[in-house]
């Protein structure tokens, strides 16, 4: 059983203390691949470091993240680009819009998400997109962008079933983490009407734990976790849905 967590801050301060351990308990559960979203600049070292380190098992991303869309933005987007330019990376992530910890940067969130749409476009990348309280927004740039070169992986998805059909209808799968095991996270109630074609699987580490880690520091060893509840929630063998979704990861990264 092969498993994939496509979504990782692996190079996190939160990992410092322990970084090679929490890799290696990982592996002891089957899960073998590990996709890294980029925030900003200032993490690209680590970021570096960790591919060095683990060079068989680490796939970077790059990318600016929404909530780190500020002054300074058109800097952090010409380091992308510059970034892109220099060496392979497997999508540009994670890029999109947050309006939940702050509206003031909305116009800039915007045209940076559809810069970084284009840069991937450029370079025939897949885009992983974060999307918190921005739903009409986030679409609003897939609409513009949509077509051919639009695909990704619509990450941490916590959207309605509508939401779903509409972000699978711009060629983006769905990231699926630890909220799938929370009592009130509410996507477990019809996620089995999305195929399993369309769903990866995601830790979102060190955030978002699944139950029974919630609040705690979360790392991939627990998508195990992630993908029992998964294996009720569509009735189907931990292995199979381990294999689709590995498959659905590989199709997607291109690796
Ligand atoms: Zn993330």
């Amino acid at each position: 059983m092969i498993l994939t967590d496509t979504h990782t801050h692996l190079y996190s301060e939160a990992f410092d203390e322990d970084r090679q351990l929490v890799i290696e308990r990982a592996v002891a559960e089957g899960i073998e691949r590990f996709f890294i979203p980029a925030i900003d600049s200032t993490y690209t070292k680590a970021m570096l470091e960790l591919e060095t380190n683990n060079p068989e098992r680490i796939f970077l991303m790059m990318g600016l993240h929404p909530t780190h869309v500020k002054e300074n933005y058109l800097n952090e987007l010409q380091h992308v680009e510059e970034m892109l330019a220099k060496r392979k990376f497997y999508a540009v992530g994670e890029i999109g819009i947050d309006l939940y910890w702050d509206k003031s940067f909305l116009k800039e969130q915007q045209e940076a998400f559809r810069f970084q749409i284009q840069l991937a476009k450029k370079y025939n990348l897949p885009i992983v997109i974060h999307c918190r309280d921005a739903f009409d927004e986030v679409f609003e740039v897939l609409e513009r962008e949509k077509g051919e070169g639009l695909f990704g992986i619509f990450h941490c998805f916590t959207g309605t079933l509508e939401q779903a059909k509409k972000a699978m209808s711009y060629n983006m799968k769905l990231g699926i983490g630890g909220v799938v095991t929370f009592k009130n996270g509410k996507i477990d109630r019809f996620l089995n009407q999305v195929p399993i074609e369309n769903i990866v699987l995601e830790t979102d580490s060190p955030y978002l734990a699944p139950t029974p880690y919630r609040g705690k520091r979360n790392e991939s060893a627990y998508l195990v976790n992630i993908l029992q509840r998964l294996s009720e929630v569509y009735r189907m063998d931990e292995k199979v849905i381990a294999r689709i979704t590995t498959e659905n990861s590989k199709q997607i990264f291109g690796i």
